[in-house]
């Protein structure tokens, strides 16, 4: 399908809704004129069309996929979602947001839910969807990314990908590698699920109103579940919590209440060691010192 002129771009009334596919590619402009930006829900929307357009461009998404947006808002990216894969299905916090979006979509072209994505039950919500993969996608509010990344884990086995735009320092956090000043507990707790890529950066103006600091665009794609090692989920989340709690501190310091010297060693890691010098596996031969109680594999 060739993209129509940007001229051509308009607000349709709701009896001239275009449908799915048919309906234009990105639609800067069509917000909704008297919403003032809530703060509380992180509200910056992307107004640039150039970065709209490149962010859709490395989702790449096809028509008959299992599309989810967290946070459309004034629809700048689901516009543009909707006009490629026909189809979007979206979970929006502000009511005054969801009330405009119904008008703006037709059923066929949006689903949409109204509530938070933190309060959301994704596992019921991925068992009893149609696609057999979840493509989900977001603008997030950054007081929220880190519990929502830790909650979206739970139905990495039915996700194909995720493409969030974050603020830059936190993609920093989840991408880094061992021995980085910003390897954390956010990097293996996501790396042990995801392969991960940080895409490119959006900068302040393309937002309105402009955030305090620059954002980018951060790929997560699941690891095949049969490459996933079988580990107890509590016990690995305790480990590395307690490992990074005291960062200083050598893993025999900062590990002493969950494992000895001695177990350490066991794990082929050096107890002197700082958990910033650690890799994912090593990290998993820590806690696999002790039983499984349950298996991270679905
Ligand atoms: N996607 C739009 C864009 O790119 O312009 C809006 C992005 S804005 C940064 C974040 C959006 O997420 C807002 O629409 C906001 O209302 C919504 N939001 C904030 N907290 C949310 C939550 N807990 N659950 C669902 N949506 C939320």
């Amino acid at each position: 399908m060739s993209e129509p002129p940007r001229s051509a771009l308009r607000r349709s009334a709701p009896s001239e809704r275009p449908s799915g596919a048919d309906a234009p590619l990105t639609a800067v402009g069509e917000t909704l004129p008297q919403h003032r930006a809530r703060k509380r829900f992180g509200q910056n929307f992307l107004h640039d069309p150039r970065v709209i357009d490149r962010i859709v461009d490395a989702i790449a998404p096809q028509p008959g996929e299992g599309l989810v947006e967290i946070g459309p808002g004034q629809a700048a990216l689901t516009r543009a979602l909707v006009a490629r894969a026909g189809h979007v299905t979206a979970l929006e916090i502000d009511r005054d947001l969801a009330a405009w979006l119904r008008t703006q979509f037709t059923p066929q072209q949006l689903t949409l839910i109204e509530g938070d994505a933190l309060a959301f039950d994704w596992e019921r919500f991925a068992d009893e969807a149609p696609a057999t993969q979840l493509r989900i996608v977001g603008n997030l509010p950054y007081n929220i990314s880190s519990p929502l990344l830790f909650a979206l884990v739970a139905i990495a086995h039915r996700v194909r990908d995720q493409h969030f735009m974050l603020q830059k320092e936190v993609v920093e956090r989840m991408v880094a590698p061992p021995g980085s000043r910003t390897y954390g507990r956010l990097s293996v707790m996501l790396q042990f699920r995801y392969r991960m890529a940080r895409l490119f950066d959006v900068p302040r103006g393309a937002f309105n109103p402009p955030p305090q600091v620059t954002s980018s665009i951060v790929r997560m794609q699941p690891l095949p579940v049969a490459e996933l090692p079988i580990v107890d989920a509590a016990r690995f989340a305790q480990v590395v919590t307690a490992a990074f709690g005291q960062r200083r501190k050598t893993l025999r310091n900062a590990l002493h209440a969950l494992l000895d010297a001695d177990s350490i060693a066991a794990a082929g890691v050096d107890p002197q060691a700082r958990a910033e010098t650690l890799g994912v596996g090593q990290f998993v031969q820590l806690a696999l010192r002790e039983p499984p109680r349950c298996t991270l594999r679905r």
